[in-house]
């Protein structure tokens, strides 16, 4: 069978400049632009690789004029034509291609194109659930295609990185047991065995640590990630990491990893130094300091003790420092960008709000002295409070109090964001810094128990370790995120490799013996054959792409990503099945009331 022919491409639409004057090419692409000025056409053809503008010019063949007249946008089309420089008047230095132009001689249209739902711009401001109905058309864009092939550039630097430090890429399964990992699994039900199920991982973690019992000894993956959360925030139900675990490390082996790997990456993919050690808070800091476990350090605007309120007059402080809590503060300067008015006051205090604060104290400083807010509580304290905050003319102190420690600090770090993004504070550039020393277990206020902070393989730190269950929320954990520009980009641990410490976290953890058993049976029987000492971590590659992308969603830098309502609008899933479908799985829908 004979293929049908067309004029196939010599070039793409990215790459001709002025030495290839007088070549003669094909190129082909989509319209993304024409302009007709009368017989004389300017048809701008676009591919991945970038737009050539292809002229059809007055003394041509009526034919071929016919043609450029009836092509339409996005029509798919083929060009054969003598490159020529372009006029000095009509050079285009915003185009790589803008010194040259293509002198069409044959033009053959590929395909037609429909009615557009959006024009194809640089960056496509329709909707965006209409954007992904379309998300082929979309991807056409500009900016769009340069992020999947910003994204490709650095997956694939991250390989090369791994490949020539001796690292395994080992695929792990995506059909496995559901064992409880923090988010809700995806089912699947198998249809081999009716009634019993697979999950999607949440992470390929067990089997990570499983290959360290191997000897695998240094593994990586690129991992696809499936957790069944409700739609919050910027989550996707999958997701991708890059996936790590070593044997016989240390943490700070897995850190200088990291560091060394990211520094590799982004000198190679974006030309930029990034310093070879990060910075390194404790976690107890990073709250003190900025109110945050994933602080943004492109700008300061530290948070300190307020240390005036121990005896101040004004009860909402005493009262959060006698039941245990913290008084905090952080001067925000003077800006031309932002006015201290009551109503922006009012919204610092909401987005403080958002994290549990019962208001937000302020004071400012005019004609060098502190006026307005809670002022008058600490008059005789004025040149005190000036000098041990030094809030200069026209800075703001603002304040938060809280009986209960991290909600006052992240109250305040709430505040610091807004202010940091309002006043323009937020600098350029990458800040990198690691949070260490994270407590090991959480409280579960709604169901009553300690639950692990990170996940339940994570090894305590050694000094905790013969009394975890006496105080489970002062034990700290060799655990470490990686937090880039505000965003934690990375989570990783020491892992237990101790069948009876393994157990003890269970507990803690409101698993029974038999429960850890039935769950985690196949993790603890391998802990019976000499595991090694492990480690590892796992930087999600969508919020990577997303900073560097400088875009403000994870959706930006996914090819089809699902919306905001956790479903696909192009495909329409998730979706209904047949019911011979759901018969040989043995499954019967038993939806409830409301959604009949
Ligand atoms: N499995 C962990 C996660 O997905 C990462 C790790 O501890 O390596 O957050």
């Amino acid at each position: 069978m004979s293929e049908e022919a067309f004029l196939q491409r010599t070039a793409n639409c990215g790459a001709l400049r002025a030495q290839d004057e007088g070549r003669t090419v094909v190129l082909n692409g989509w319209v993304h632009r024409d302009r007709n000025h009368g017989a004389l056409h300017f048809i701008n053809l676009r591919d991945r690789y970038g737009i050539t503008q292809v002229v059809v010019d007055d003394d041509a063949d009526p034919a071929l004029q016919a043609a450029a007249a009836a092509l339409k946008l996005e029509y798919c089309i083929a060009v054969e034509g003598v490159v020529r420089r372009r006029p000095p008047e009509m050079v285009n230095h915003d185009m790589p291609t803008g010194d040259v132009e293509v002198k069409a001689q044959k033009i053959e249209v590929l395909s037609q194109c429909a009615v557009l739902p959006f024009m194809i711009e640089d960056e496509n401001n329709a909707k965006e659930d209409l954007r992904l109905k379309y998300r082929y058309l979309d991807l056409r864009g500009r900016g769009m295609t340069d992020r999947i092939v910003l994204r490709h550039k650095i997956v694939k630097a991250i390989r090369e990185y791994f490949y020539k430090t001796d690292f395994l890429e080992i695929e792990t399964p995506t059909l496995i047991r559901s064992t409880p990992e923090g988010a809700r699994d995806f089912l699947v039900p198998s249809r081999i065995y009716p009634g019993r199920f697979f999950a999607l991982p949440q992470s390929p973690q067990l089997y990570k640590q499983l290959l360290m019992v191997s000897g695998m000894d240094k593994y990586f993956q690129i991992a696809r990630c499936y957790r069944d959360e409700d739609p919050r925030g910027d989550r996707q139900l999958e997701f991708t990491q890059l996936d790590i675990e070593m044997s016989f490390v240390k943490r700070d082996d897995v850190l200088e990893l990291i560091e060394d790997l990211f520094n590799d990456v982004f000198k190679r993919v974006l030309d930029e130094d990034l310093p070879k050690h990060f910075r390194r808070l404790s976690y107890n800091d990073a709250m003190n300091s900025y109110g945050s476990d994933k602080p943004d350090l492109r700008f300061g605007l530290e948070m300190h003790d307020f240390t005036f309120a121990e005896a101040c007059s004004f009860n909402a402080f005493t009262e959060a420092l006698a039941k245990g809590g913290a008084v905090k503060y952080l001067v925000a300067p003077r800006s031309d960008k932002q006015d201290f008015t009551r109503k922006y006051i009012t919204a610092l205090e909401d987005a403080a709000k958002v994290y549990g604060a019962h208001g937000l104290a302020w004071m400012k400083v005019q004609d060098g002295h502190l006026t307005g807010g809670v002022t008058k509580f600490f008059a005789d304290k004025e040149s005190d409070i000036l000098a041990e905050t030094g809030a200069k003319e026209g800075d703001m102190i603002l304040i938060v109090a809280h009986e209960n420690w991290k909600k006052c600090c992240n109250s305040l770090g709430a505040v610091r964001n807004r202010l940091g993004a309002d006043l323009g504070l937020i600098g350029d550039g990458y800040a990198f810094c690691w949070i260490i020393d994270f407590p090991l277990f959480e409280y579960n206020e709604d169901e009553g128990h300690w639950e692990a902070a990170h996940h339940m393989f994570s090894m305590p730190q050694a000094e905790y370790i013969d009394k975890l269950e006496e105080d489970p929320g002062a034990v700290k954990g060799d655990l470490y995120d990686l937090v880039l520009n505000g965003y934690e980009l990375a989570s990783g641990s020491i892992r237990i490799h101790d069948i009876e410490l393994q157990k003890r976290i269970f507990r803690i953890c409101n698993f029974s013996d038999e429960q850890a058993q039935e769950r985690f049976g196949f993790l603890l029987d391998a802990f019976r054959f000499s595991p090694p000492p492990h480690g590892g971590i796992a930087p999600g590659i969508d919020r990577l792409c997303m900073i560097v992308s400088k875009v403000n969603t994870i959706r930006e830098v996914i090819a089809f990503p699902k919306n905001t309502a956790a479903m696909s609008p192009m495909d329409e899933c998730p979706a209904t099945v047949e019911q011979n479908q759901l018969d040989e799985l043995h499954l019967a829908v038993n939806l409830p009331k409301e959604a009949e």
